[in-house]
Parts: C-alpha cells; structure tokens; sequence
C-alpha cells in the first residue's frame, strides 16, 4: 500500500487542523487501512485491532467527515463496552470536530442521569457513543431514533460479547436501516464475532493490525519464584525494595484483587484496587487517582484496567500469571513505552514455571530468575534513596525558619550521629522491625504445594477463601439491568462497604448474583428497599436442590429451565480455592416469587 499523509486522504481543511492540533503526524497504520475505505467504497470493515492502535481516529475522522451537520438525525452509532471507552470516544471525536461548526455528540451510558440524555436526543444528536444497555433503554422510551442512522461502529466488540451484550446488541441492530454500512473493531476473531459479521455484515472486508502493546525490546521479564504462599510477601519486598515504583499489579479474580489491595493498604503501602465489584464512580476516583500518581500500585483484574492508558509505569506485576498468553503480551506492553525502560515481574510458584516457558516461546525473549531481595538490601535500598531524597530537598520555606531557634535549643544536647540516628529510625522503624530479624524468603525447588491461601499473611484476619451465595433478584436485561446497574445498586443501597459480588448471571425478566455469604442478608434487607427505575426491587436467596438435575422450576412458566451446575463457568475459582467442587450435582430453582409489579 503507498503511504499517505492526512492531507493526501481527502480531509477538510477543519479536520486536518484539528489532526495537526493533536500533533498526529503520519497515520497509523490501522488508519492507513481503514480511512481510505471509510472515506472512499461503502464497504463493511472488520478490523482486528487493540487499543492503542489509533483505532478511534481510524473510525472517528472519517465519521466526523461525514457527517451533515444541517440535518438533525442521528446518522451514526459507535457501541462499546464501557463508560470510560464512551467518554474516551466521545472526547476524540469532539477534538476531531472542532472546526467543523455545531457537530453534537452525545455519550450515552449507564448510572449517569437518564433524563439529561433523553433532554439532549431531543434536542438534535448526530453522533450516539454508548453502552448497549443504556441505549436499549432510551430505544424503549422512544428517546433515542435510530431509523437514519447509516453508519454502525461496533467498537471492542469481542468485550461487548464477553460482558454478555450480544442479546442487546443483536436487539439495537435489529433497529437500524439495512443500508447502513458497519464496522466492527475487535482485538481477536471468535466465533461469536464470525458470526455477528455473517447476520449483520456485508461482504466485510477484514483487516489485521498489529499490536501496539507487543513486547516492546526494552522491556525486561523477571520472575520471583516462591512458595505460593510467600507470594505477598514476595510482593511487599518486591515494593519496598523500589521505593519509586508506580506500577500495575495484575490478578486473575476481582475477590483475589480485592484482597491483595486491602492487604497492601492495611500494611501501609500507597495503593488501591480497580475490578468489577465497585460501581463506576468508584472505578473513575481510583483511576483518577492513579493517572495523576496519588496512587503508587495498582492492583487490578485484566478487564478492568482496559479503561486505563498510562504510559510511565515502571513495572507491571504479575500476583497472578494470566491464563490466556497474549494476556501476557498486553500486560507487559504497558510498560516500557515511549523509549523509556519497563520491568514485567511474575511472582511464581513451581507449578507456574510452565506456563513462563510457554510465555518465552511466545515472546521470543529469556525471563530472568531474580533472587528476593533480602532484607537488609530492602533497609539500604530505602536508606540510601531516602538519602538521595534529603539531599535534593528544597529548603527556602521562609516559615521553616523561624521555628529553627526552638528546634536548636531542644535538640541541643545531641550530637550529628545520634541526631541523624534518631532521624533514620523515626524513618525507618517499620522497615528495620519488618526485616531485621525477620525470615528471609527463598526460592522453593519444584516441590508439593500449599496453595496460596495467606495463612502466612502478618495480621489481618482476612481470609482468601470465600462463600458465596446466589441471590435472586426481579430485574432483568428488558429492565435495562446490566452488572453496571447491578453493582450501582447495591453499592449505593450499602454504602461505604465493598460487597464482593461473584457471578452474575443475566435474564430478559431477572438475574442471579453471587454475594460473598457473609453480606448476603445485609445485602436482601437493602435492596428490598430498593427501587430501580420506579420498580420496587425484591431480592431473596436462590433456592439450590442437591440432587435430581434439570428440575429447576422457571420463572418464565417452564420457556426455559435455568441449571445453575450448567451455566457455571467458574472452573478457575474452583481450582484455585479447592471450595465449589460440589458444584457440578447442584442444581438451582427459582424461588417462588411473584416478580414484576
Ligand atoms: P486509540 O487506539 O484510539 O485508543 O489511540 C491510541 C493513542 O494514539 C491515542 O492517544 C491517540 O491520541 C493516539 N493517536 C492516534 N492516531 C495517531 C497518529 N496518527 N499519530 C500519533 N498519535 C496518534
């Protein structure tokens, strides 16, 4: 293909003014191959794409272009799977449009205020950027039209699908005009993905990109090898002995996330966890906070920290090696850019020294074995950068001086070294007690294992493994009810607590969800109370059978028999946790309770 620049492409003059304003020189390569097509044939595009890749101006710029701003249609659609990538789109293409006179894009999104988007649609909306659900929603009230629009941008749909939208996205392109030309923009091609392209697509023309987030060459890949059990202890030394870390910590589970976050936190560490068991606004304030650096260690689950594009992280943090490799590849890649230099650590245990193998192959790079820092490296580590921080400290506080005279005088009787002895130990106390005298961590030999279940863990009486229980509750997907909705409604019915909740499971009419058993009455009683959307809510424990499969007693008058044995997924959690084996002979019925109205 011959390389063209932005202005080559065809773009107005107001475009390639914005373009220049947000400093993109040449396009990028999904840009190179997707522009031309949007701007030139009506083609359908299938582009397998990840974040990063400039995807959003592959699609945006050419949207903008097209757009008739005289008309008050809406004329495209972009759906993607989250709040945040909404907000990202929606700001992308308001800086595209800027010269382009009144353009009105409207994000459209769940638990933010429904009537404030119904009063925008109706004042003229060109461009929707939303969630599936939220737009069913403004669909089912007749606030959003969607009979003009002629271009669709399924953007991160192998997310949409993985967030159980494929129902809702089938229903809103089921409502948009057959003439339409659709884009699909995906990091992998699954059958699923096949098989929307085949039912809603034309003669798609499909184009690869590779990934931004492929290993970059100055990333490095180490890995502590430790007793499973060892592996938080493995991570505070891994933290204490880089006191400059700003990193990423990734687990496999929300419940594992959470409990590592909250171990760090009660053990005074500058972090904060990012999963899918807090409510939007708590994911955005976290986010925020670590974007902006007042959080020095994220510990997040994979989907989660998708919103997220930081750029000067210097480690990412294996806790848990994921399960799929080129998970691997996409951790990693976020470190390491812009030329700097990026450390991927892995905190193993023997059984993982497998799948590192297998990750090397991939890659194509070593992984470096590291030797845990031992104890009194940590304490000359931190002295030595407290040091460093001293002397580059700043004095000219005019206040600090006049309270010198007074220090003087009480402090007289001390020479330098007991004066600088007693500075180091208020500094450094909770260091030297953690590490003088304490056990040094060492590397096992391949041998049996314990399972992580932080019986080692210092002080809290938390416990890795948890109970949950299912719950039932009278919202379904035709209610616009989606796990967002599903976690904004308990959080905000208890607040201030952090209920772990487990699966969840959608209904057109109702859902299941798991809470940790422990919150499961406290969690009944609140949303008992509860209204969603003028409905009053009604909650109550899903009734289980241990025996006799394929009784379960429907709701939807015998239309479908729900087995809970047959739709759980949960293998990972099962192994991890040794707890849900009995599982596969149980079998749930709906309890009996007269939902809707
Ligand atoms: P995206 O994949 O759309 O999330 O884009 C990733 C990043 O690349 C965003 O920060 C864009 O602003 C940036 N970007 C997109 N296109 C270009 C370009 N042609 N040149 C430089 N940066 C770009």
């Amino acid at each position: 293909m011959i390389k063209r620049n932005f202005e080559e492409m065809g773009f107005t003059p107001g475009i390639l003014k914005a373009i220049s304003e947000l400093g993109f020189e040449m396009p990028m390569p999904v840009q190179e191959n997707v522009i031309p097509l949007m701007l030139g044939d009506e083609c359908d595009i299938i582009a397998l794409a990840q974040t990063g890749t400039g995807k959003t101006a592959a699609f945006g710029l050419p949207l903008v272009q097209a757009t008739d701003t005289e008309s008050n249609n809406v004329q495209s659609l972009i759906l993607c799977p989250t709040r945040e990538l909404c907000m990202q789109i929606t700001g992308d293409l308001a800086d595209y449009s800027k010269y382009m006179g009144k353009l009105n894009i409207l994000a459209v999104y769940g638990g933010a205020s429904i009537d404030n988007q119904i009063r925008a649609l109706k004042k003229g909306v060109h461009i929707i950027v939303a969630t599936p659900g939220r737009l069913i929603d403004l669909i089912g009230r007749g606030a959003a039209k969607l009979n003009h629009v002629s271009s669709v941008i399924l953007d991160e749909a192998d997310e949409m699908l993985n967030m159980g939208f494929l129902d809702s996205i089938n229903e809103i392109l089921e409502e948009i005009p057959a003439g339409r030309r659709t884009l699909l923009f995906s990091a992998t091609m699954s059958n699923e993905i096949a098989s929307i392209a085949r039912k809603y697509m034309t003669d798609p023309v499909e184009i690869t990109i590779g990934t931004k987030n492929a290993t970059a060459e100055n990333v490095s890949h180490n890995y502590y090898l430790v007793h499973s059990k060892d592996k938080y202890k493995a991570l505070k030394r891994l933290a204490d002995s880089e006191p400059d870390i700003y990193g990423i910590i990734f687990c496999r589970t929300r419940r594992e996330t959470q409990e590592v976050a909250s171990m760090l936190i009660d053990d005074g560490y500058n972090a904060d966890a990012l999963h899918g068991d807090l409510s939007q606004a708590q994911r955005d304030t976290v986010m925020q906070k670590f974007r902006v650096r007042n959080l020095q260690l994220l510990v997040a689950t994979d989907v989660a920290a998708r919103g997220l594009d930081v750029d000067d992280l210097t480690h990412i943090i294996n806790f848990s090696l994921p399960e799929d490799l080129e998970v691997y590849t996409h951790r990693s890649g976020r470190t390491g850019r812009a030329g700097k230099k990026g450390i991927s650590v892995s905190i193993i245990s023997p059984r993982d020294k497998i799948t590192i193998h297998q990750i090397e192959r991939k890659i194509k790079k070593p992984f470096k074995m590291m030797q845990i820092p031992s104890g009194s490296e940590i304490c000359s580590r931190q002295l030595l950068h407290w040091v460093k921080k001293l002397e580059m400290v700043e004095t000219e506080h005019q206040e600090i001086d006049r309270f010198i005279p007074e220090i003087e005088e009480k402090l007289a009787g001390l020479d330098k070294e007991e004066l600088l002895r007693r500075v180091v130990s208020l500094q450094f106390d909770k260091f030297l007690d953690d590490y003088r005298y304490g056990e040094e961590l060492h590397s096992p030999a391949a041998e049996s294992e314990e399972g992580f279940r932080g019986k080692n863990k210092k002080g809290s009486g938390r416990k890795f493994e948890g109970d949950y229980k299912r719950l039932f509750i009278n919202l379904g997907k035709t209610d616009g009810f989606f796990p967002e909705q599903l976690i904004e409604l308990i959080n905000s019915n208890t607040k201030g607590k952090k209920i772990p909740i487990g699966k969840i499971d959608l209904m057109k009419t109702f859902s299941f969800f798991e809470v940790e058993a422990g919150y499961a009455e406290e969690v009944i009683d609140a949303l008992s109370k509860a209204r969603f959307n003028d409905r009053r809510v009604a909650v109550e424990v899903a009734q289980e059978k241990t025996e006799s499969r394929g009784e379960g007693r429907s709701h939807e008058k015998g239309k479908r028999k729900e087995k809970w044995s047959d739709r759980r997924t949960d293998k990972r959690s099962d192994k991890k946790y040794g707890k849900r084996k009995d599982r596969k002979s149980r079998v749930v019925t709906y309890p009996g309770l007269k939902h809707r109205h």
